[in-house]
């Protein structure tokens, strides 16, 4: 049972955060929200340690298209870092801002960027790209991800400024065209850098919240020194070059890890 106890874990966390929310908000939909949230991503965890080769796509699909599809176009919800600031100018702790709050702001200090792993549904499509595991080295490009987080906050702010009518029409309408335009330009730069993951190495203003928070992250890929050949196989199948073979918090590129396993299926020691 003792395999089983990371799922159970990430079930009973959303369990308390669906129940909690219910209870404290007066509404039920917090409690189908996290608990579906919850139960996906438990899923895809099974189906991993069951060792079902897409089973973090599984969990992947299951959130994300719900996220993208229910939540945003169906219940019109901006749950991008647009809608993250609208909601927080208005000073509502709803929607974006909970979402936010769990995936991206402290649920990190728990489960690192699970959230890029097995939620997102920005990368969810751009997995489906070819170039699973980058063929060039990194690009000193990072930086751009302060300009487009900048330029959201900036966006909002200014409509509040203006006094802009109908802000909650402009909102959704910005969850359409910012998801078009992140799909054009990951799909743009994935191809270009022969890289999926291109731009949330470069581009994503999430990341300026979730690096520095998954820092401190409780659950992280550790090694066992005492089994590694330094065979470099975990450094060549990482998606986001991640030097896994340090277990120091400091080590290169630690804050960009998704807990995507690829390290650890493909140690030959099992050393991770
Ligand atoms: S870095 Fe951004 S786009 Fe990439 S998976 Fe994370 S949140 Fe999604
Ligand atoms: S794949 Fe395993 S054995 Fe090889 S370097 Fe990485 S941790 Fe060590
Ligand atoms: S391959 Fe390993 S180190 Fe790289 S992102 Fe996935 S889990 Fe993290």
């Amino acid at each position: 049972m003792k395999k089983y106890f990371l799922p159970f874990m990430m079930l009973a966390v959303f369990e308390t955060i669906a129940v909690t929310l219910w209870l404290t908000k007066d509404n039920v939909f917090y409690l189908f929200n996290f608990s579906y949230i919850g139960i996906s991503i438990s899923f895809g965890i099974f189906l991993y340690i069951k060792k079902y080769k897409y089973a973090r796509r599984a969990a992947q699909l299951l959130v994300g298209l719900y996220m993208l599809v229910y939540l945003g176009f169906i219940c019109g919800e901006n749950m991008q870092i647009e809608g993250f600031w609208y909601y927080l100018f208005t000073g509502v702790f709803e929607a974006a801002t909970i979402h936010y709050a769990v995936a991206k702001i402290f649920g990190p200090l728990l489960f690192g960027r699970g959230w890029c792993g097995y939620a997102c549904w920005t990368a969810m499509v751009l997995d489906f790209l070819p170039y699973r595991v980058p063929v060039a080295p990194r690009k000193q490009i990072g930086w751009i991800r302060y300009i487009t987080f900048a330029g959201s906050l900036i966006f909002v702010s200014a409509l509040f400024f203006a006094h802009a009518g109908s802000i909650e029409k402009i909102m959704f309408w910005a969850f359409i065209i910012g998801n078009v335009i992140y799909y054009a330009v990951g799909i743009i730069l994935a191809l270009a850098f022969q890289d999926n993951r291109a731009f949330c190495k470069y581009i994503c203003p999430i990341t300026v919240f979730l690096k520095p928070v998954s820092y401190f992250s409780l659950l992280r890929i550790q090694c066992d020194k005492s089994k590694c050949v330094s065979c470099g196989k975990c450094k060549k199948v990482c998606p986001m070059d991640v030097d896994v073979t340090d277990n120091s918090r400091k080590r290169k590129n630690g804050t960009e890890c998704i807990l995507c396993f690829e390290c650890v299926k493909n140690c030959p020691k099992g050393a991770l």
